[in-house]
């Protein structure tokens, strides 16, 4: 058993004041909060990959809000008001992503979002375009703009799409390099002076409050912190099994470069369940996890063949019709899901905060929970 040597536990392990669990958006926004709020504080971060490997690395870099028929689909399970707060949280995490990093580094380009609509969703793409004003009155305040929706059907000649009818486009989306993003925020952190720890897999967590909090991990040896803040997302009920979050895997497809490309932009279909976008003259399409919802509530990363042959259906017949494509790459991501579209952030005991079930727009809300993840760690 490989036990650690005086000098690691001395230099590495000890006096901890607040040790994060997850090295995704929302583990590095909170570690880099708490070096700014407190810079003499010693802030570790810990992942059980090389690279942080959950959703954060993996994702359609969309920075996106919510497409009206999302919202409007939110709003059946929770009241207006709470949806637009969520939006609202979303949009100030775009915010501050951007201020933290910068437009050139995260690639940020506005080239806006889409949502598209077959021939036969003329009573969904109904009910959207009736609630456009009343949609684009709640945004203004945040976006600045008078009428951040509008129809767009005009543009579907131009991107090529076969079936679709209409489409709504949402002027104040846009897109990253989700890799940027995050080799970004890990130069940063490690600026910043927060340790790093790749390849340590915590196993449990033990609040020995008032004496700070115990962590083992699956390489045996505990580390002891004052504080921990667990930033797991889809894997979060493993070391918090009362935590109300379903992992949900995502299927990715990443073309090779398609000579004149047509399509600029994000575009959602299909009320979100998919969506795709372009990258150094490729197109990434991901989603359909509708499809099978049971084989894909799992956190165990891997194919599934039958998302997969709709993603290359879709593909096909509709977003690049009679084009040759070949496919580069396939990969998954896993997302923290649960009853309700907002994160869970919450003290699960004294010295354990947890910041997780980000859903499909953590990209957007993950810079604004990190920080408020560590300032309830500072606050307790
Ligand atoms: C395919 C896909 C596409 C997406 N597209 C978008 C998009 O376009 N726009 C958008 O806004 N959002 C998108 N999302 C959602 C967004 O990526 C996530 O909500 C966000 O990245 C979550 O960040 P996080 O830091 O909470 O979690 P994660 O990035 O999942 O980080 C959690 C970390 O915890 C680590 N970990 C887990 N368990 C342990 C343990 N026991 N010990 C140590 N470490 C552990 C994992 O290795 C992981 O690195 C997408 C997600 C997926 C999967």
């Amino acid at each position: 058993m490989y036990q650690l040597s005086y000098w690691e536990q001395a230099s590495f392990f000890s006096g901890i004041d607040f040790l994060v669990v997850g090295s995704g958006i929302v583990g590095l926004s909170a570690a880099l909060h708490l070096k700014e709020q407190a810079p003499k504080a010693k802030v570790a971060v810990v992942d059980r990959g090389p690279l942080p490997i959950g959703a954060s690395t993996r994702n359609a870099g969309f920075a996106c809000f919510g497409s009206v028929s999302e919202l409007l689909d939110d709003m059946q399970q929770l009241p207006e008001d709470q949806v637009w707060q969520i939006v609202e949280r979303r949009w100030k995490g775009l915010q501050r992503l951007r201020r933290r990093l910068g437009d050139q580094r995260l690639q940020y380009r506005e080239w806006g979002g889409y949502e598209l609509f077959k021939a036969d969703e003329a009573s969904n793409f109904e009910r959207c375009a009736e609630r456009l004003p009343h949609f684009n009155q709640q945004l203004a305040g945040l976006t600045g703009r008078p009428d951040t929706y509008q129809i767009a059907s005009g543009k579907i000649a131009k991107f090529g799409f076969q079936g679709a009818r209409h489409l709504i486009w949402n002027q104040a989306e846009g897109q990253i390099h989700t890799g940027e993003m995050m080799q970004g925020l890990l130069e940063m952190a490690q600026a910043a002076g927060v340790q790093q720890y790749a390849g340590i897999t915590i196993s449990h967590i033990e609040d020995q409050s008032p004496q700070g909090v115990q962590v083992h991990t699956k390489q045996s040896w505990p580390i002891h912190a004052s504080k921990v803040i667990v930033a797991t997302n889809g894997f979060a009920r493993q070391l918090l099994p009362e935590a109300e979050v379903q992992p949900a895997r995502n299927q990715v497809l990443m073309t090779k470069p398609i000579p004149n490309l047509p399509i600029r932009g994000c575009f959602h279909y299909d009320r979100g369940y998919y969506y795709f976008r372009n990258i150094d003259g490729r197109l990434l399409l991901g989603g359909g996890r509708h499809l099978d919802p049971e084989g894909e509530t799992t956190d165990q990363f891997g194919n599934n063949p039958i998302i997969r042959r709709a993603l290359l259906e879709l593909l096909s017949t509709v977003i690049l019709p009679g084009k040759t494509v070949e496919i580069d790459q396939w990969w998954t991501g896993i997302l923290g899901v649960g009853p309700t579209k907002a994160p869970l952030l919450k003290t699960v005991s004294p010295n354990v905060v947890a910041a997780v079930r980000l859903g499909g727009m953590g990209v957007a809300i993950g810079s604004l929970l990190g920080e408020e993840a560590a300032a309830l760690a500072l606050e307790g």
